[in-house]
Parts: structure tokens; sequence; C-alpha cells
């Protein structure tokens, strides 16, 4: 059952405000309300930006900036139980998730705090042409200016703050608009940085119709940059309407994994057990498509699929559920029909528990079926038997995504191969494509998207360089 029922009022120019008007949050699990939010539109997302572009003519020094980040951080870290229940009870997140979520959050801080204290620019070597002699020459990091942030609802803390915090230590300010179905761990996440010593106007959360919100963030030219995680086709109309801003995009992917016949068969199948279901397969790394070489394939289904089947499927808030729900009926119905649609056959699952999806598995699907070539986005994972490791790459490759892939084999040439030929933002080897540590570069090629995300990387995308060039005496 989920356990908290809170009014949130929103996060606007350094107030708490009511606009008479709330949107309800439920759980996706029960179908309860967990907490209603007040309800922004076009003059509360201006007045946001208002205040932003005013906080920004007083700039906060790295030092402080850094010290705001390192008290989120700490707060995050005392208030961990609360946190993590609210992710679970909004998202219908299972607790194992959702802790490792509010954990790495916290990370997420640390390395902005860090990267707010090193920000700098470099020197130019200016005597390495004849024309530069005399002259000394460097570059300043300028914060790009206001930003506008819009944030998914599967991971509605730790995404959230890979925006906000890295934005803070780039000294740029912030208005988020965060998922409608999920935006409590916004706000959650505005308090703390308002009790941090976060200045007015820093940041503004907005929570409402997202067409109006996003058309304000999108016309507003004081708005240099949106940063943006998502599916595609609101993120690449979001840049196709605003070339002259900088559009950072944070997008889908159908995540393969390939298994030589020279892996660890045991291994590769305990890790894509747990990567391809976890939060029901709402990750955007969450392993979809497993392309196996012909010689180890019944080895590893038959090692796969019990392994498949010991998840327990249940109640979020129980902290031994492995697969909670989808985030609600419409995403619960539409993959229920990829499942049917397959020409693939369904080793396990397939059918509902309840009202949530059992952790499905198809083995051969069709080139074109819509599990092998669209983001499922939820608790299903296609194995196929290819004949050669170049084989599974080919196929890897043949979607539009390219976020991150994973290969599993015990052959440095081969690991290396895969990592020159899969065209992704990310390879990993002898690991689940599903890994993330907060610090890394993290993001797509192809139609995932056009950014990297990680804070020492963030920073850079959203700051401008500006030479400075000295003649000497
Ligand atoms: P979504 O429907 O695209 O929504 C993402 C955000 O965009 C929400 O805040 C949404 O607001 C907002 N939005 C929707 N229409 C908009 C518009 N016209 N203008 C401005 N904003 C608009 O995505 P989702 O279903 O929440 O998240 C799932 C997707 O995110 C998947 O494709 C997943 O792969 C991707 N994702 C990518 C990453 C990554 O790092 N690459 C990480 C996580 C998720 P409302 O909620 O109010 O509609």
């Amino acid at each position: 059952m989920a356990t908290t029922t809170a009014d949130r009022r929103l996060f606007i120019a350094g107030e708490w405000i009511e606009t008479g008007d709330w949107l309800e949050v439920r759980s996706p699990y029960s179908g309860d309300v967990v907490g209603r939010v007040a309800k922004a539109g076009a003059t509360e997302t201006r007045r946001a930006i208002d205040a932003a572009e005013r906080a920004m003519r007083e700039p906060l020094p790295a030092h402080k900036r850094a010290e705001i980040l390192v008290r989120v951080a700490g707060s995050l870290g005392r208030r961990h139980d609360e946190v993590a229940r609210q992710i679970s009870d909004e998202a219908g997140k299972p607790m194992k998730a959702a802790r490792v979520e509010a954990q790495r959050a916290m990370s997420t801080y640390t390395f902005a705090a860090v990267e707010a204290r090193k920000l700098a620019g470099e020197m130019v070597p200016m005597d390495a042409a004849r024309a530069g002699e005399g002259k000394l020459a460097f570059t300043l990091r300028q914060p790009i200016g206001v930003v506008g942030a819009i944030s998914p609802f599967n991971f509605p803390l730790n995404l959230v703050a890979h925006k906000l915090a890295p934005a803070l230590a780039a000294g740029c300010a912030v208005v988020l608009k965060p998922a409608s179905q999920t935006p409590l761990s916004a706000l959650l996440l505005a308090e703390l940085e308002e009790e941090a010593g976060l200045p007015a106007g820093w940041l503004s959360v907005v929570v409402g119709p997202a067409s109006e919100i996003g058309d304000v963030l999108v016309e507003d030219d004081r708005v240099k940059a949106i940063t943006f995680t998502g599916s595609g086709p609101v993120g690449w109309t979001l840049k196709e309407r605003a070339p002259k801003k900088r559009i950072n995009l944070e997008l889908g992917n159908a995540t393969p994994v390939i298994v030589a016949a020279d892996a660890d068969v045991d291994t590769a199948a305990e890790k894509i057990a747990a990567n391809a279901f976890s939060f029901a397969g709402q990750s955007c790394i969450s392993i979809q498509r497993v392309y196996v070489e012909r010689g180890v394939y019944d080895a590893f289904v038959e090692r796969f699929l019990p392994r498949v089947e010991a998840l327990r499927i249940g109640d979020p808030a129980d902290e031994d559920t492995d697969v909670g729900p989808v985030i609600d009926e419409d995403a619960r119905e539409r993959i229920l029909e990829w499942i049917r649609e397959s020409k693939g056959e369904v080793l396990t699952g397939g059918e509902l528990e309840g009202e949530l999806i059992r952790p499905t598995v198809i083995a051969n699907p069709g080139r074109d079926d819509k599990v092998s070539r669209e983001e499922v986005f939820g608790p299903v994972c296609t194995v196929t038997s290819v004949a050669s490791v170049d084989d599974g790459i080919e196929l890897a490759n043949a979607t539009r995504y390219g976020l991150q892939a994973g290969i599993f084999t015990t052959r440095l040439d081969t690991a290396l191969h895969a990592a020159q030929t899969l065209e992704f933002g990310g390879v990993t080897v002898n690991e689940a494509p599903t890994f993330r540590s907060d610090q890394m570069p993290y993001g797509g090629v192809k139609d995932s998207g056009n950014t990297r995300e990680g804070p020492h990387y963030a920073v850079r995308e959203l700051t401008e360089e500006r030479l400075v060039v000295i003649e000497l005496p």
C-alpha cells in the first residue's frame, strides 16, 4: 500500500505557491492518490523565467554553489527512507530500486559539487602561431544562461538531480518541468535545495500541461538551453522548434546485449535476468534484445528462464519485490499488444498476474516485430540465436537507437571489436548495458540523443567558452 499523502505547492521564485488548481498524483500500483500538486501554466512558467533571469544577474561564487550541492547530498543521505518511499509511491518503483535511485542522487550531487569547484577554462598556446607571438590567451567557462529542464517519470529523483545539480555547478538558474505523473520527488528535491541555502529564483518547479509549459520554454529567448530527458518524438520536436537554443536530448533505446560462445554463460544469464526486468523494464537502458551465439543458445536459455521465473512480482512498497507495475493502463495495454503481435515464441510470461505484466521472454522474434525494433519500456526481453558475434552486432545496430549496448565474452579481441563496431554512446563488456554510475559520460547517438550527462560532461554542455586575448607589454 502506498503510504504518503501530501499536498505540495509549486516552488516559484523562492516561494511556495498555490494556483487554485490541483493535479492528483496516483500510485501506479494501487490507484490511490499519493499526493496533490498545485498546477502551473504559462503564467507561472513566465514568472519562473523572470525570477531565474534576475537571479543570474548576481552570480553565485563557485564555493557557495559547491557548498549548497554538498548540503543537498547530505540531506538526501539523512532523509533516505522518506526519499526512497516517495519515489516508490509515485512511480510504483519497487523499494529495492527506489533505494538505489535515492543513493545515486546523493552521488550525482556530490560529483556536481566537485565540478563546481574545478570549473575552469584553459590556456591557449598563442605563440604556436606567428600571429600569436607576444599575446597571452585563455578561456573562461561562462554559464550559458537560464536553463529549462524537462524530466521523465521513470527516475523521478535522480534524473531531476542530473538536471539541477550540474546546472547549479555551472552557475545557471533552472526552471524545471518534471513529469506530471511523478512531480513529488522533484518538489522534495526543491525543498532540499532551498533548505541548503539556494537563493530565490535559482530554481523554480512548474508542474502542469506539458505543451503549454514547453511552449513557453521554447519561445522565451531568455531560456538559453533546454535539457530534456524523455521520449524521442517530444525531444526532437523541441529541437526543431528552437534551432537557436542549445537543446540537450537524452532519449530512448531498445537495449541490446550479445552473448558470445566463449562467454561465462552463467554470469551472463544472471546479469541479464536482473537487468531486463528491474522497475518492470522502464529504464531507457533496460535490456530488451539478447543475441546469443548458436553454440551456447540452449545453455543460456536453460540458465536464464529459471532466474526470470524466480523474480518476485508484486507491491512496490514491499522490500522483497523485484517487479512492480508499469506506469499506467495505456502502457500496460500497449506492451501486451506488442507481445501478442510478435512472431516469436513466448517462453515465459506474456500475461497478467493480477494487474501486473509477468516478466516475459520471447524467443526468436521477427526482425520487424515492434519488440525487435522499438523501445518496449516494459518487462519484456527477446532472445535470438545468431550464427556469429558479427551477426549479433549487425542486429544490435539495426534500430534507430544508440544509447548503450553490451557484450559478454572472455576474448579481448572480440570485446574490442564489439566496442568499435556497436553504434552506441556506451558499450559494456561482461556487464549489463543497464549499468550506469553517475559520473560516467552517459548519452546516445542516432535517435537516442545528442548530449552526454554525468556532472563533468553536463557542466561543459551548460557553459560557453569565452576567449580572452591580452597583448603583452
Ligand atoms: P515523455 O512522455 O517524452 O515525457 C518526458 C517529459 O516531457 C515529461 O515531463 C512530459 O510532461 C514532457 N513533455 C511531453 N510533451 C511535451 C511537450 N510537447 N513539450 C514539452 N514537454 C513535454 O517521456 P516519459 O514517458 O516520461 O519517459 C519515458 C521515455 O524517456 C523513454 O523513451 C525513455 O527511454 C526515455 N528516457 C531516457 C533517458 C536517458 O537518459 N536517455 C532516461 C530515462 C528515460 P508530462 O509528464 O506532463 O506529459
